[in-house]
């Protein structure tokens, strides 16, 4: 019980907090749990779940809570028949709803979250991030590059296709900054109820993607209590 590590990731989008949380579930062995991945599994695998879940995707609708939170549940008992390690949870909960929906769950299982990872970067380091983004016109290639971070070998075209890149209106510092504005409104609630529990760990996540791992690791490695 004492060495898992039950983990929710919290990121503004633009702060790594896809890669950082995949990584983290390779290097610890444990599965990466994000609602949109679970869903299109349970589709494809045709569980009973699935099929329900199906439902709602075809008609355009979102999948309710109490679907994606049988479909975490289903996930943790298979883990948990294993041997239990732990889990990363990617982008869920994203509503006091849903935490506390996950909180019954993880109870039930005699399980709890042992961390939440807040991975942080100042806003115009997010904007600069997410607008320098540029994705390959090819729609079924649709590469993504970073004209700072990931550019491609010859400027403005892709290196897998050779099609020209362009930046999505997605990723307009405008609409950026809007992304970042719904980002702290939604999850600021979500922030609290954590704080409250006093799990949550603050990483700086200006630093370099492996430096930012690092911190994760040595911060999930260390017995000493967090804010
Ligand atoms: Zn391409």
């Amino acid at each position: 019980m004492e060495s898992q590590k039950n983990v929710i990731f919290f990121g503004a989008p633009g702060v790594g907090k896809g890669t950082q949380s995949k990584k983290l579930s390779e290097e610890l062995d444990i599965p990466h749990i994000d609602t949109g991945s679970l869903i299109r599994e349970a589709i494809t695998s045709e569980s009973p779940l699935g099929i329900k879940a199906k439902s709602f995707v075809e008609e355009g609708k979102l999948v309710p809570d109490e679907l994606v939170i049988d479909m975490i549940r289903e996930k943790l008992i298979f883990q948990k028949n294993k041997g239990f390690k732990g889990f990363v949870l990617d982008g869920f909960p994203r509503t006091i709803g849903q935490a506390t929906a996950l909180d019954n769950l993880l109870g039930l299982l005699k399980f709890k979250i042992t961390k939440v990872i807040n991975v942080q970067a100042p806003e115009e380091i997010l904007i600069g991030r997410l607008s320098s983004r540029r994705t390959c016109t090819n729609k079924s290639c649709g590469t993504i590059y970073n004209v700072i971070t990931q550019k491609p070998a010859k400027e403005g075209l892709c290196d897998h296709c050779g099609s020209p890149l362009y930046q999505r209106k997605d990723d307009s510092v405008e609409a950026s900054k809007q992304r970042l504005e719904e980002y702290h409104t939604k999850t600021a609630p979500l922030e609290k109820y954590y704080r409250d529990k006093k799990i949550v760990a603050d990483i700086d996540g200006t630093k370099s993607p492996d430096e930012v791992f690092q911190d994760i690791i040595e911060l999930l490695n260390s017995p000493a209590p967090v804010k």
